[in-house]
């Protein structure tokens, strides 16, 4: 049995699977990490997992010789900087534990049984509160120094925008100019109750349709999986698309675009699912390696 947590800034969802399908669920809500884990732990003490996935949002410590190991780094969330959350997890299970951004729990997830099933690499990003992005080359998490920041990442300027953007350390880096609360701030307007017509919607796709550019160019990925809140707005989708094309303009060869850039194909789920799957390429690296 396995065991996942897809840790949010806004809610903790825990899940435990057996053999590929998820027999109990909770969703809590993230408080302080001190009652929150509380709970996460109320829940796997009722099972005995084999290993534990953990797909955490960031960013964190991933360098297992650094001393920040498995801490939640630099983070607007009360309370939650330089919190040990993989060493507190450990200290209750002495079992495999896989340790990555709630991004690249996601991207695994849609590699291994999502929208990218069948590929051997895939981008997700996730356009929410923030904007972030995980990646997946030949079954293998992307990671190097860190793991990547690709909502913080600088795009051009649409001629029509003149909004200095909410990016707390950038202001107007992509996840300040593109993300949820820039759509809030430019028009007073939740995106969720923007007019489809609304001009912004064109500045947003511009911007997201640039960092995908941006993305192939660098990483030329066989998917690129749109996740979060905002991606709710399938007409943001068809514009994005539209807008990566014309500023692509030819240079690259891509899949059929509609292939290429797609939703999620584990809606919600694309977190948790990855994180437990996870948990059992953890277990099956440390039983082989024995
Ligand atoms: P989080 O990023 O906190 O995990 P979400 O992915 O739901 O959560 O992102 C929340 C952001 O997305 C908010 O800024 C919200 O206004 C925006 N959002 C949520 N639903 C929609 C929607 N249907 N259309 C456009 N924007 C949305
Ligand atoms: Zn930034």
């Amino acid at each position: 049995m396995y065991g996942g947590i897809e840790a949010g800034g806004t809610k903790f969802v825990c899940a435990v699977s057996n053999e590929g399908v998820i027999i109990e669920k909770i969703s809590i809500p993230t408080t302080t990490p001190e009652e929150t884990v509380k709970h996460v732990l109320e829940f796997f003490d009722q099972y005995e997992v084999d290993a534990l996935g953990i797909g955490s949002f960031g960013p964190i410590g991933i360098n297992k010789n650094a001393e920040n190991y498995g801490y939640v780094l630099a983070t607007p969330k009360k309370g939650w900087t330089n919190y040990n959350f993989l060493g507190t997890i450990k200290k209750h299970y002495a079992v495999p534990i896989a340790w990555t951004t709630d991004v690249n729990a996601a991207a695994y997830g849609e590699l291994v049984k999502g929208a990218a099933k069948g590929k051997k690499s895939c981008i997700y990003l996730t356009v929410g509160t923030g904007i972030g992005a995980g990646v997946v080359i030949e079954d293998n998490i992307f990671s190097g120094i860190a793991h990547p920041e690709m909502g913080h990442i600088w795009v051009k300027r649409h001629s029509k925008d003149v909004y200095e953007g909410t990016c707390p350390y950038h202001k107007d880096c992509l996840e300040g100019l593109a993300a949820g609360p820039s759509i809030k701030a430019r028009t007073g307007i939740k995106g969720q109750n923007l007019p489809k017509d609304h001009p912004v919607w064109e500045i947003q796709a511009f911007y997201i349709a640039q960092a995908l550019i941006n993305y192939t160019l660098t990483l030329a990925p066989e998917k690129i999986i749109l996740g979060g809140g905002v991606m709710n707005q399938e007409h943001l989708l068809q514009k994005i698309r539209q807008q990566f094309v014309k500023q692509m303009n030819g240079y690259m060869e891509t899949p059929a675009i509609n292939e290429y850039i797609v939703r999620w194909g584990l809606p919600n789920e694309s977190g948790i699912i990855g994180s437990l799957l996870l948990a059992e390429k953890e277990y099956k690296k440390k039983n082989n390696n024995q």
